[in-house]
């Protein structure tokens, strides 16, 4: 299968080693997109394993990856899957949404100390005029429950931990 062959050795090529993976999850564990996708950052790795990446479109998963780096330091086998996402995108031509969402993203963080998923999803797809394209995923996240009306912010010491993170140029690029 040249296309699998391909793509693994690109990113064990650039310090990804993909094939180490053996599912133990860890990396969607603390993905703080895992519940606004379809699926989450270890299928992605899964796939790439069995050659199966077309299945990734669609997801959500390509658009709403913040790079945010989370997965490659919980990951015991050192894959940063937010660079096999990088890798996907360029492979299918999707560039440039997810800096749309990482500036959102950011922005959020910034001014809340946390994300605020379903304002995120609809800042995202009126900035990138995608509603047609990911209304329906909306929709379904909707009634999975993944995207809520209410959410908690953090307080106290926790709020002002991340406000001095972005004070200190933490968030260099909001
Ligand atoms: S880099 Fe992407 S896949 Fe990895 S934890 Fe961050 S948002 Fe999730
Ligand atoms: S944390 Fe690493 S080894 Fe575990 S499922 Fe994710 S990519 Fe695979």
């Amino acid at each position: 299968m040249p296309e699998l062959g391909g793509l693994i050795r690109e990113l064990e090529g650039s310090g990804v080693p993909v094939r180490r993976c053996y599912g133990c999850r860890k990396c969607s564990g603390g993905c703080p997109i895992s519940d606004l996708t379809e699926r989450p950052p270890h299928w992605v790795v899964r796939s790439v394993q069995l050659g199966r990446t077309e299945l990734v479109r669609g997801t959500g998963v390509l658009e709403l990856c913040t790079n945010c780096g989370t997965c490659g330091v919980r990951c015991p086998n050192g894959i940063a899957v937010g660079e096999v996402i990088n890798a996907l995108r360029r492979r299918f031509g999707e560039p440039g949404r997810s800096g749309v969402l990482h500036r959102g993203f950011m922005r959020q963080v910034a001014g809340r100390g946390r994300v605020h998923g379903l304002f995120l999803a609809g800042r995202y797809v009126l900035e990138t005029g995608t509603f047609a394209e990911h209304g329906g995923l909306g929709v379904r996240l909707w009634r999975h429950g993944k995207l809520r009306l209410r959410t908690g912010t953090p307080r106290g010491a926790a709020r002002r931990e991340v406000a001095a993170l972005f004070g200190s140029g933490g968030g260099e690029g909001v």
